[in-house]
């Protein structure tokens, strides 16, 4: 029985983020063997809560917005993923980012379930009170759900180390004691971990590493181009140019630039923080955006926002290598046609599960109040993507099948075991 539509409270197209997932786990069925009976448990969320979350602007007067947190599925531990802020979240959105959680987490082997939150705000719009009166309304709101043995947020796109210090704060203040565990990606005098803000990133690079030596493409004097230019995608950038390969196209929201020689990393990140974008660099020439997708080069990042690699730029695509720092960038029509045409994909649940592992040593560290040195997370952390990555490269040489089918194979597998291990209740 496929369940793909019969939920009543989204409408998925093949190629929104729901639709996404929906078919990338129609695609590991086939390899589930008898957990295929569980499998419907994959395709419901198990928790989406909706709030209100009403403040008093600057001016006075009163705004409302739409807050969401999901807990797509919590069989092998407490929830875990990040927070969005950005005016075109959705419930569907938040549904598929919590999905991925899942499938993350289960990936790389932590003990975690899935989940996700997020508020359909543009922060940029908010002066810096009414962003923490949001945060910290947000946070009581969901404060029903969360919590550090229940479901633990972290940053996503839009939201930081300070977001996540409010969001500690009001958890804290609202059950009377301090509890640094209930998020992740707080700043370091905080419970922070060192390392966490540059995980995901590295986390990129270290996967983009394995497979380039697998398909032997030498990394130095690669030419890559970086879709998405915040805190995943300028670190994957900044590691690529430090092996000696040239960052030659760059997107984020204000434009894209290219530049043929390679752009010095270090100063582009430095003028995007300082301005906000990094439109109106000078060592580069700004190009359409659409041009982004014709930039001849080796390794292509996207690391912005879902459904970017639609099927029509993956006709387009020159690299030989995509590695997806963003969740969901890829839709299956344009995972069917880079696969016909040689291009190798390192799926999300996998490329970009550095942020949540190094997530994971913060809450290790959090409850055991004791700290680790930044090379012993950098090292924990390289073992456990190299490890998980060679684990899913041999499922996928030995099926014949795409990595990211694989990672979903690995996965689900451990998912579905705790699930029927745990049974049904009652
Ligand atoms: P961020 O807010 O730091 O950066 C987002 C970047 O995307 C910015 O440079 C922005 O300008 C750019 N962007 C936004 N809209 C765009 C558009 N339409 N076209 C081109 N660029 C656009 O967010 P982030 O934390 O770097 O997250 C980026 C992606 O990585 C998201 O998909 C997120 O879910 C995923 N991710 C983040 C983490 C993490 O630890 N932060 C972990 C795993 C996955």
């Amino acid at each position: 029985m496929s369940s793909a539509n019969d939920l009543s409270y989204v409408h998925p197209s093949p190629t929104s983020p729901w639709g996404t997932y929906l078919s990338q786990v129609d695609r590991v069925r086939p390899y589930l063997g008898k957990l295929d009976r569980w499998v419907e448990t994959l395709k419901r969320p198990k928790r989406a809560l909706i709030v209100d979350v009403p403040i008093e602007l600057d001016d006075g007067s009163i705004a409302h917005f739409e807050g969401y947190r999901v807990q797509h599925n919590l069989s092998r531990g407490p929830g875990k993923g990040g927070v969005r802020f950005h005016p075109d979240v959705t419930l569907e959105e938040v549904m598929a980012l919590s999905a991925w959680m899942t499938v993350k987490c289960a990936a790389v082997n932590l003990p975690y379930g899935g989940a996700k939150g997020g508020i359909r705000v543009d922060p940029k719009k908010l002066s810096i009170t009414e962003l923490e009166k949001v945060t910290r309304r947000y946070t009581s709101e969901i404060g029903l759900i969360i919590g550090p043995h229940a479901d633990i947020p972290a940053p996503d796109v839009n939201t930081n180390g300070q977001i996540m210090a409010w969001m500690m704060d009001t958890y804290s203040m609202n059950t009377g004691a301090t509890a640094t565990g209930v998020v992740t990606g707080k700043p370091i005098h905080l419970g922070g971990s060192l390392g966490r803000v540059k995980a995901t990133g590295r986390g990129v690079f270290v996967t983009g590493q394995e497979a380039a030596r697998r398909i032997g493409l030498k990394l130095e004097g690669a030419r890559v181009a970086v879709q998405g230019f915040g805190n995943v995608g300028s670190v994957a950038a900044e590691l690529f140019a430090k092996a000696g390969a040239k960052v030659v196209a760059v997107q984020d929201h204000t434009g894209t630039l290219v530049n043929d020689r390679g752009f010095d990393v270090a100063q582009l990140s430095e003028f995007s923080r300082t301005n906000g974008g990094i439109a109106g660099f000078k060592e580069g020439a700004m190009v359409s955006d659409d041009a982004f997708w014709d930039v001849p080069c080796d390794v292509l990042v996207p690391a912005a926002l879902e459904g970017q690699l639609t099927a029509e730029r993956a006709r387009r695509v020159t690299a030989r290598l995509v590695l997806e720092g963003a969740n969901g960038p890829t839709v299956p029509e344009a995972d069917d046609i880079l696969a016909e045409r040689g291009v190798l994909v390192v799926p999300d649940v996998i490329c970009n599960a550095g942020g949540v592992t190094v997530s994971y040593f913060e809450w290790v560290q959090d409850f055991s109040s004791f700290f680790w040195t930044e090379d012993e997370i950098n090292q924990r952390l390289d073992r456990i993507m190299v490890g998980a990555f060679e684990n899913i490269w041999e499922k996928s040489a030995r099926h014949a099948i795409s990595l990211r089918t694989a990672t979903f194979a690995v996965a689900c597998e451990r998912i579905l075991i705790a699930r029927e291990e745990r049974g049904l209740y009652p």
